[in-house]
């Protein structure tokens, strides 16, 4: 059975306060509707998602979202009835078995609470996710309480609600019809309309961000789970020697400078590519460069460096971990490296599949003492930081 999202997100959003409605607010660096529509757009059982937005909002929504495979957006109503009704009737044409409504201001849905939507609509024409109330109710008269309420058998539901796609659009058809426009939820427009509302478990991070509170709130959260996420900090080290030889250029951090000399070594001599893949390999404890590319293998002889770096990336890849940053320092009397940083920083940055900003690459003599300042050679080192699943 085919499967389509509605995300509802034509509310104001000015509870929140700030510069923009809440849904397009930021948390950890993105859009709240955006969080949202991804977590659907990720999901292997939803083939559509149809966002509906406020009247005045096409330029925030384009600004936010306008970059992902989505159909335009359309314009919702005065109430939330109104504008779920015109997400189905966008849908229509594209007649999908099923269809799961939710809220743009609920980013924390999880894949498992959309699958069991979903896998609960084989046996139920209306599922939604719920969680049993567990504080005790109050019903209050002003700030002053007139009874409490018995909790047993009370729910607060959340999104995604998901129907079968038939029945749900007759439902909202009738209600509209019938100018009931004042229903909060769409299980209350399938209950309106006969429909029997299955309960699933809910999740209880899937809320809702309402206020400024909610949104500082989840803002952290994101921050503090990314950060979690790739807990174990490493940091390599690596150094590295060549020898100047006969020769008219040097390659140095992938990046050919004219010379009068040459380096001598069997691949290409690049010495700060090899510290830093040192530094690399170093970090996550998987030996250096002449473990993983023996100079006795001729496969090696005049090699671009990039691959042996490439190698080493390639394998903090595999842990599912990223390069947060690298920098390199050069010590030689010649060449002058200077002119060369900015490009040096962004082949490297290539190489590595990372913003140039994250590498550092800079350069010194040793003020003609030792064997870099008589020019007999050259030395690199590095150090990288490397983040892991923790
Ligand atoms: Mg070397």
């Amino acid at each position: 059975m085919s499967a389509a999202a509605v995300i509802v997100a034509a509310g104001a959003g000015v509870r929140a306060g700030g510069e923009r409605p809440k849904q397009y607010q930021a948390i950890a660096g993105k859009p709240v509707l955006r969080h949202t529509v991804e977590a659907f757009l990720g999901h292997p059982g939803i083939a559509d998602v149809q966002v509906v937005i406020g009247e005045d909002h096409q330029a925030l929504y384009d600004e936010a979202l306008g970059d992902l495979p989505l159909p335009r957006p359309v314009t919702g109503g005065a109430t939330r009835q109104v504008s779920v009704a015109r997400g189905l009737d966008a849908l229509r044409g594209r007649k999908p078995d099923l269809v799961l409504i939710h809220d743009g201001a609920r980013p924390f849905v999880s894949a498992s609470v959309i699958s069991h939507v979903i896998a609960h609509l084989d046996r139920h024409a209306a599922v939604i996710p719920a969680l049993a109330v567990t504080d005790t109710l109050k019903r209050a008269k002003g700030n002053v309480v007139a009874d409490t309420v018995d909790r047993t058998g009370l729910w607060a539901v959340q999104t995604p609600q998901g129907f079968r796609f038939e029945a749900i659009t007759q439902a909202h058809a009738r209600a509209g019809a019938a100018a009931e426009q004042d229903f909060s939820d769409d299980a209350s427009i399938a209950e309106w309309a006969g429909i029997e509302v299955a309960l699933i478990p809910g999740a209880p991070d899937n809320t809702k961000v309402t206020s400024a509170d909610d949104i500082s709130a989840a803002d952290l959260r994101l921050r503090r789970n990314a950060l979690l996420a790739l807990g174990d900090i490493r940091v390599g080290q690596g150094f590295d020697v060549h020898a100047f030889g006969p020769g008219d250029y040097v390659t140095l951090c992938g990046v050919r400078i004219a010379h009068d000399r040459g380096l001598s070594g069997h691949s290409d001599a690049d010495a700060p590519l090899h510290a830093l893949t040192d530094a690399l390999l170093g970090s996550i404890g998987e030996g250096d460069i002449g473990v993983h590319f023996p100079p006795s293998d001729a496969r090696w002889r005049g090699a671009d460096s990039a691959i042996f770096l490439k190698h080493a990336a390639g394998l903090i890849a595999a842990r599912n971990g990223i390069i947060a940053n690298a920098d390199l320092t050069i010590v030689c009397e010649a060449p002058k490296i200077s002119p060369y940083v900015v490009q040096m920083r962004r082949r490297i940055a290539e190489i590595l599949k990372v913003a140039p900003d994250r590498i550092g690459v800079k350069a010194t003599t040793s003020e003609t003492m030792g064997f870099t300042g008589r020019g007999e050679g050259l030395v690199a080192m590095a150090t990288a930081t490397v983040r892991l699943p923790g």
